[in-house]
């Protein structure tokens, strides 16, 4: 607890944004949360924070579409992304998030890192795909986190990770070391925290 909070420091909600104007001005080191709605990205943000309900800003309805910024420390930004891959998502919605992603993405000069959360049951998905490749194409260096692993078997956990590996190695941007976490039991955030 005394180590989190002399690192992270106090963590708030700063803004929910929608269109690239209302980006904060990029003079600090900024990491973004990316990943598949139903991930555990609110949990996980949660867990790393310390904050049992930092991100559920984020999840309450109307904010799930907007990139959401948090600061860090006075030192840093921690950015949710809004969740992508919703099955019933309507396109020109879908198009509105692919484009403020895009821009994003490849216009944030202070962004330092990507963490794109995957499901540890379901591994990389054809969603997930998309968005490393958007990361490649942005330099943007990504870090796999994968979540909710207490819910998987080690035996099938195993499976996912050759599967997720498989996955990284065709992605330039992606550093090969993965972040296996749960949220429910703590694993990895010390690990995450400290990679951050
Ligand atoms: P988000 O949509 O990506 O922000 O996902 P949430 O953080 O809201 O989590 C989606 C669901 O998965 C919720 O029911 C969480 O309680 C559950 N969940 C999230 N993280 C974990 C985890 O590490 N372990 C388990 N067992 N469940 C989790």
């Amino acid at each position: 607890e005394r180590g989190r909070k002399l690192f992270l420091g106090e963590v708030d909600f700063l803004k929910g944004v929608v269109a690239m104007s209302g980006l904060p001005p990029a003079d600090r080191i900024e990491v973004c949360f990316a990943g598949r709605s139903n991930v555990g990205k609110s949990s996980l943000i949660n867990a790393l924070t310390g904050r049992k309900a930092l991100a559920r800003a984020s999840n309450t309805p109307g904010r799930t579409q907007e990139v959401n910024f948090f600061t860090m420390a006075d030192s840093h930004y921690l950015v949710d992304l809004p969740g992508y891959g919703y099955a019933n998502a309507p396109l020109p919605i879908v198009a509105k998030w692919q484009a403020l992603l895009k821009s994003y993405l490849s216009g944030r000069a202070n962004l330092r890192r990507a963490f794109v959360l995957i499901d540890a049951r379901h591994g990389v998905k054809a969603v997930d795909e998309e968005i490393m490749a958007l990361l490649d194409s942005s330099a943007v260096t990504f870090q796999t986190v994968l979540t909710k692993a207490d819910k998987v078997k080690e035996a099938e956990r195993e499976k996912i990770l050759t599967q997720v590996r498989s996955r990284l190695a065709t992605h330039p941007a992606a550093f090969p070391e993965l972040i296996v976490t749960s949220s429910e039991k703590g694993w990895g955030i010390p690990t995450l925290r400290a990679t951050i």
